[in-house]
């Protein structure tokens, strides 16, 4: 009997579903491994009661998502954002087995979060909330079990908090249940820089595999945050010219090369982080999407998700693009850069340089001992370097785009863990 194929009315989850058919399809999966894999294993909503601070009583939505432990424990973030769902923790869930899956590290995937505004909560509020999402999550999370990490509006306080409330409730301390902690509270050193780095080391080997040299290569980054920077930061040391940065103040260019430990001590000096005001030796300042288009090698999105389209991705100048931002290229804008010539190292190889960090961190906490920035960054660069060079030869070895041959390499290692587990509980 064929597979019923599930379908959804949230976009997020019909596209996670409709992609990984597509691939399994492609991959000759078996029914009953498609079958399993389009499910999730466990979706657990509770009820969040807090008392406000006016003293009245609110009631928010939680939830987490496990969408396979067939590797290891699942790793995902937990959001606070008022359009948190059930369906979105799924598709997100499903996402996050796929990326741990290539990167290479012992984890599955899920997903969760708390339908609340974050800027309408005070502090003690969102401590309260965080309190009792992992007071009532707590049968399903654990070091061994389901791995919660920050995402849009946590971070380390939450984590934090997570920790605290099932440290106390169990009596023990728990820190390798969460990931993302401050340093003084189990929390890695290297973690800020990782993702960027990777994403920088990913445009490096593309670099390599093609036979070229780093040295005056030119590089354009679109937004100039946590991952931008460290990524531009990497790209100069390697002797890359970055022509091009941006964030929500416009874009900065100059054709011979920007200052960018000028750039990232002004965001760092900025009270917004922003940009705004920045200006170095030939430096010139554009309209907000003049990044997209300008004249480069290396363009790496660092920001938003389908900022190149179906409409504007006829301009793009780049010859290849890192996709650092999770889906900054639409399905539409894919298949014109495709047409154009224009290389896509993927997402989800591109930006697992954060999960890969939380692995590091986790296994830290596990063994109870920390390892020197210097140690955290050789091995992550290793990692990112060995992934690359995976879906590289997997891609020519398959004749398939890089996307495509990514998100087969993924679900093939689940596949084949499923298969060696068998089909029990
Ligand atoms: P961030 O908030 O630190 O920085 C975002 C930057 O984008 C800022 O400079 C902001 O000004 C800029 N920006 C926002 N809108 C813009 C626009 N319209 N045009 C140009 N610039 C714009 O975020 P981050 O942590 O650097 O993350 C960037 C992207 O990478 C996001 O898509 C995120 O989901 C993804 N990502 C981040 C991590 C991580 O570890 N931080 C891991 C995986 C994926």
């Amino acid at each position: 009997m064929a597979v019923v194929k599930r379908t959804s009315s949230n976009v997020l989850l019909d596209t996670a579903l409709k992609n990984f058919y597509a691939a399994a399809e492609e991959m000759g999966l078996e029914d009953g491994l498609i079958d399993i894999l389009s499910h999730s294993e466990r979706k657990t909503c509770v009820s969040i009661p807090v008392e406000m601070d006016d003293g009245t009583v609110r009631v928010f939505d939680g939830y987490r998502v496990l969408h396979s432990s067939a590797i290891g424990p699942g790793k995902g973030g937990v959001r606070f954002h008022p359009e948190v769902n059930l369906d979105e923790c799924e598709a997100l869930g499903m996402m996050m087995t796929w990326k741990c899956s290539l990167a290479g590290i012992p984890y599955g995937g899920g997903k969760g979060g708390v339908s609340c505004e974050p800027l309408e909560l005070s502090k003690k509020e969102k401590e309260r909330i965080a309190r009792t999402w992992a007071a009532r999550m707590a049968p399903v999370i654990g070091a061994w079990t389901d791995v919660p990490a920050p995402d849009v509006n946590t971070g380390g306080p939450e984590m934090v908090w997570f920790m605290d409330t099932i440290s106390k409730m169990k009596n023990q301390l728990e820190p390798a249940i969460f990931t993302g902690k401050p340093i003084p509270l189990w929390g890695s050193k290297g973690r800020t820089a990782a993702t960027g780095y990777g994403v920088a080391t990913c445009a490096l080997e593309l670099l390599k595999n093609l036979g070229k040299s780093a040295e005056g290569t030119t590089v354009a980054i679109q937004g100039f945050g946590n991952v931008g920077t460290y990524a531009a930061l990497t790209m100069i040391n390697a002797g890359a010219k970055v022509v091009g940065i941006s964030d929500i103040t416009g874009t900065y260019y100059a054709p011979n090369g920007l200052d960018i430990k000028k750039a990232f001590d002004h965001v760092s000096n900025h009270p917004k982080r922003l940009l705004e005001g920045f200006t170095c030796d030939g430096c010139q300042k554009l309209d907000l999407p003049e990044v997209l288009f300008l004249d480069c090698d290396i363009f790496i999105p660092a920001a938003l998700e389908g900022v190149i389209n179906g409409k504007n991705a006829d301009k793009v100048r780049a010859k290849y693009i890192v996709e650092a931002a999770n889906g900054p290229i639409t399905p539409e804008g894919d298949a014109i850069l495709d047409a154009k010539g224009i290389l896509v190292v993927p997402d989800f190889l591109a930006n697992s340089g954060g999960v890969i960090g939380s692995y590091f961190e986790w296994a830290q906490d596990l063994g109870g001992f920390f390892w020197s920035e210097e140690e955290y960054n050789e091995r992550l660069i290793r990692i990112m370097k060995d992934n690359f060079q995976r879906v590289w030869s997997y891609a020519k070895e398959k004749n398939v785009k890089m996307r495509r041959a990514a998100f087969m390499a993924a679900i093939q290692r689940v596949a084949d863990a499923v298969r060696m587990r068998g089909v029990f509980l």
